[in-house]
């Protein structure tokens, strides 16, 4: 399948333009965050690039700078909703447990998290 029939069919392409709805947590130009809908903590967002990549590999080689802007992001989530602690979290393959494959950033925060 190519690039483009894979962000045609992607989910969270369409939660970015707006075509599923999400609850919205943030959103800038490159960048769009969202409340998961099955939370693993008392905050549980999602941070993604607006552009399409597969998996934290491939955004790590395209766009670096993209990743970096990820992180501060959910670090910004973490000081806005608790105390500035936050787990951050990229579920790269099917055998890592990634089901959506449009690259996302877990962001655990809110509370005192599990081991
Ligand atoms: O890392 P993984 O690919 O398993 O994460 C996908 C995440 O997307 C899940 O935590 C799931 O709850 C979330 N999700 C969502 N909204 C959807 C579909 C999935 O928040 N409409």
């Amino acid at each position: 399948m190519s690039e483009a029939n894979e962000a045609n069919d992607c989910l969270f392409c369409k939660i970015i333009a707006g075509e599923i709805p999400s609850a919205k947590v943030y959103e800038d130009e490159t960048t769009y965050a969202f409340k998961d809908i099955n939370p693993k903590a008392k905050v549980h967002v999602l941070v993604v690039p607006k552009r399409h990549y597969a998996n934290v590999a491939e955004l790590a080689e395209k766009d670096p700078a993209e990743l970096a802007h990820i992180a501060e992001v959910a670090a910004s989530i973490a000081r806005d909703a608790y105390n500035g602690s936050f787990r951050l979290v990229f579920n790269t393959g099917l055998d890592a447990g990634q089901t959506v494959f449009h690259v996302h950033a877990h962001v655990l925060t809110g509370e005192t998290l599990d081991e």
